[in-house]
């Protein structure tokens, strides 16, 4: 147990950027919504929409989908709003 804690302080000195993955380096996501301003969000579009939530249903987070702040809320929208219409379920077994 301290063996495993004196080698992680000697990782961190050694400038080991790869030990902990919570602080490798990541590529910056852009927003798909941003990018493409063609791509418009619809509710009714069910296919579009599979790619926000998870195989239970849920909605993505945003650390997930990429979306910016304005984009992630209106894709919450949608997905609440197709649901609601039963075109996406509310939750899956
Ligand atoms: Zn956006």
């Amino acid at each position: 147990m301290a063996d495993k804690k004196q080698n992680r302080r000697n990782n961190r000195n050694n400038n080991d950027e790869d030990f902990n993955p919570k602080f490798r380096k990541q590529r910056k996501k852009v927003c798909a919504l941003c990018s493409d301003k063609n791509l418009v969000l619809d509710y009714k579009n069910a296919e579009q929409l599979k790619k926000f939530v998870n195989e239970k249903g849920k909605i993505l987070p945003r650390r997930a989908t990429g979306a910016c702040a304005k984009h992630q809320r209106d894709i919450t929208l949608a997905v609440k709003r197709a649901r609601h219409i039963a075109i996406l379920p509310y939750t899956q077994i």
